[in-house]
């Protein structure tokens, strides 16, 4: 069985594939502990759910883009069927990954978006750091999670050390909600000659940061 803290349709509110209408399948559990977690609620609970139950509500939803996420979606086994299951039935998977757990048996038909924790987030020292190895430049995403100019650093000096801008298909930059000036990493990224993505987190625009399942 898998834990699951809810499944909902909505709208993407990040990465490259923002704005689009996508099923999301949010698991529960997380073995990090990011200090701006916006998703603390998952990390106990949930209802238990066959791998059938899933597919079944997904495919209740009508929405051909899936996104398994959490949570850090990785850290239950079974995870790893489910991404294999909606990817037999031709469905486009977005995996969101913490970056904690290997993406090694990820289906490969399933498009990873890989965050890369900074130092704000107090969970630097537990980055897989082979995960940046299986990037894959037609489809995967890479992700860094903002809270202030050392991350900025971090995350510069990671991209080019990893070569990320050649080795993905885009390197998101998320600033943390509501505590950093967006002008000031703004101006970062303009100055820094880098040919990375600013990205805001949409859905908390449209619904407001404290609303779940949207
Ligand atoms: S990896 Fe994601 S869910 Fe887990 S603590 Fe960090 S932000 Fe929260």
């Amino acid at each position: 069985m898998l834990r699951v803290t809810e499944i909902f349709h909505s709208i993407q509110g990040e990465s490259t594939h923002a704005g689009r209408p996508c099923a999301f399948v949010r698991l529960t559990g997380c073995p990090m502990r990011c200090v701006w977690c916006d998703s603390e609620y998952t990390f106990t609970g949930g209802d238990p759910f066959s791998i059938d139950d899933v597919l079944t509500r997904v495919r209740s939803l009508g929405c051909n883009l899936v996104e398994i996420t959490g949570g850090e979606p990785l850290a239950q086994p079974r995870a790893f069927e489910l991404i294999n299951k909606l990817c037999d039935e031709g469905y486009e998977v977005l995996v969101e990954t913490g970056g904690y757990v290997s993406t090694e048996a990820v289906d490969p038909r399933a498009a990873i978006v890989l965050d890369v924790k900074c130092p704000g987030s107090g969970e630097d020292a537990r980055n897989h750091w082979p995960n940046l190895d299986r990037l894959r430049a037609h489809k995967d995403e890479v992700k860094f999670v903002i809270a202030d100019r050392r991350d900025w650093d971090f995350s510069r000096d990671i991209i080019e050390r990893f070569d990320l801008e050649k080795r993905a298909r885009a390197v998101l930059i998320s600033p943390i909600w509501d505590g950093i000036d967006l002008q000031e990493v703004a101006s970062w990224i303009t100055t820094s000659g880098l040919n990375v993505r600013m990205q805001l987190q949409l859905h908390k625009y449209i619904w407001g940061p404290e609303t779940r399942g949207v």
